[in-house]
């Protein structure tokens, strides 16, 4: 492991074998067995215990993740915060995952929301806290054992949060983590009969294989995937909220966010005006140690993370940058592209890097249509004063998580997830529990 802020490295965790796995998959299959049965009271509580517990070690799981992942340190305290509240909002489902009971003649009809088993959860490097916990805390609430897979980048906290589960009360064998290979411990949950679901985040091009996999078992699988979101600006908006708020809905994770807003489309007469209002906002913007408090910015997550976003910036059209540290670690200053049409590769591929694009529209209909097209569809913004027209572009915008006059994508007791190729199924809020569930219908004959 190594610090994206300074190169330096910061810690060796092995990797988990092909047979590990499996004896880890035959653990938490023999774990379900007694774990489904723990009363939803007492399953509440050891998740509650276990939301009191990251919340006392907040500041180490925060600093643990600045030092992992190049996190600036507010926005990892941010980060293992949402953890404790998803874990505190999933202790309140034990006791409130009711089936129905619908009338039938001659008998009792009875619906109940049956675990699965053991639940693979697949993490990658951006969000390495909150997306392990968005999909082991529903799981664990619906009565599922779980083993997660951390990024091969960013495995300690995810390790961390493991320890502070057995800690808590989680018995054995309940939630364990396998750091490792992608190809090696991800590809395993999909291929293993005894493995019930499989929870991704990640590349739509990993993504994509892992569907296919699961398809050969009609395993049940989430999918939350890139994003090439849209951020749309009509001449009637509050210009200068929208401009000084604009870097952070991009730049935010140093640009490596699924709901990043990197395409920023301005209404023509307006055009220059945002521009010149853009300018100050992103040359202010502090990317500096992310260790430090007042730090906006942090490193990229990997040398070749770098690379890959020059790559993108190599012969555009750059209208500014911002500024960053000089020397080691994997430092990109945040910049703004002025795309020439929407074929430029930059406007259409998924970036992951602090780098937007900016181009102007015409009316209501060419934002829409221009927002639309794209592969596609997990946030995005709209700013007008016309509060028509907000709800009109929010609804026909073709994305999971749309924002009015702000850049909100995430609340952990709303649903959050994409349409298109952006993903597959709803993560939080209060449905995201009937993903770890399968439906049950009982009847029962009362006939004499
Ligand atoms: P990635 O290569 O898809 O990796 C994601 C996770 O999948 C990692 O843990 C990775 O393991 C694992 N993996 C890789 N190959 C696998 C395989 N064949 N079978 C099973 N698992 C496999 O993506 P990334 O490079 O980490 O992240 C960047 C991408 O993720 C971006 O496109 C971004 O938009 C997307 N993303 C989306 C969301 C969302 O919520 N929609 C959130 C975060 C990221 P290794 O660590 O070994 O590679
Ligand atoms: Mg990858």
């Amino acid at each position: 492991m190594v610090n994206p802020a300074s190169g330096v490295v910061v810690g060796e965790v092995a990797a988990t074998s092909l047979a590990e796995v499996d004896a880890a998959v035959g653990r938490a299959e023999r774990a379900f067995e007694s774990w489904r049965k723990v009363g939803p009271g007492e399953r509440a509580r050891v998740l509650r215990r276990l939301a009191g517990l990251v919340d006392a070690h907040l500041e180490e799981l925060a600093s643990l993740e600045v030092r992992n992942s190049g996190h600036t340190i507010g926005n990892a305290r941010w980060e293992a915060g949402n953890v404790r509240d998803v874990l505190d909002y999933y202790a309140g489902a034990p006791e409130r995952l009711t089936g129905r009971q619908i009338p039938v003649p001659g008998g009792l009809d009875v619906t109940f929301h049956e675990p699965l088993g053991v639940v693979g959860v697949i993490v990658p490097w951006n969000f390495p806290m909150p997306i392990a916990a968005w999909g082991f805390a529903p799981a664990l609430a619906a009565g599922n054992t779980v083993l997660l897979k951390p990024a091969e980048l960013t495995p300690l906290t995810a390790l961390r949060l493991a320890e502070l589960g057995r800690e808590a009360g989680l018995p054995e064998d309940v939630f364990t983590v396998l750091p490792g290979e992608g190809s090696v411990v991800g590809e395993r949950f999909v291929t293993h009969p005894a493995v019930r679901k499989v929870c991704f985040t990640g590349s739509t091009e990993v993504g994509t294989r892992i569907m296919a996999g699961c398809a050969a078992q009609v395993k049940r699988v989430t999918l939350e995937l890139g994003g090439k979101s849209a951020n749309v600006v009509f001449a009637d908006a509050d210009l200068e909220k929208a401009a000084a708020t604009a870097p952070y809905a991009v730049f935010d994770n140093a640009g490596q966010d699924c709901c990043a807003r990197s395409r920023i489309l301005v209404q023509r007469p307006v055009y220059d005006r945002f521009l010149e209002l853009l300018e100050p906002a992103v040359r202010g913007f502090r990317v500096e140690d992310p260790a430090l408090d007042t730090a906006e910015m942090g490193p990229l997550i990997s040398a070749g993370q770098r690379d890959r976003v020059a790559g993108y910036v190599d012969g555009a059209k750059v209208a500014f940058t911002g500024s960053c540290p000089e020397g080691p670690g994997f430092w990109y200053a945040p910049t703004v592209l002025l795309a020439d049409s929407p074929a430029d590769r930059h406007w259409r591929e998924e970036v992951f890097g602090p780098v937007v694009s900016v181009l102007p529209f015409d009316d209501e209909a060419d934002a829409v249509r221009l927002a639309n097209d794209t592969e596609y569809g997990l946030s995005g913004s709209v700013w007008t004063r016309d509060v028509g027209r907000a709800i009109r572009v929010a609804r026909a915008v073709e994305a999971g998580n749309l924002s009015v006059n702000s850049h909100s994508s995430v609340r952990y007791w709303t649903p959050f997830g994409g349409m298109k190729r952006s993903g597959l199924g709803r993560e939080l809020g209060p449905d995201a529990l009937h993903a770890f569930t399968d439906v049950k219908n009982v009847f029962i004959a009362t006939e004499e």
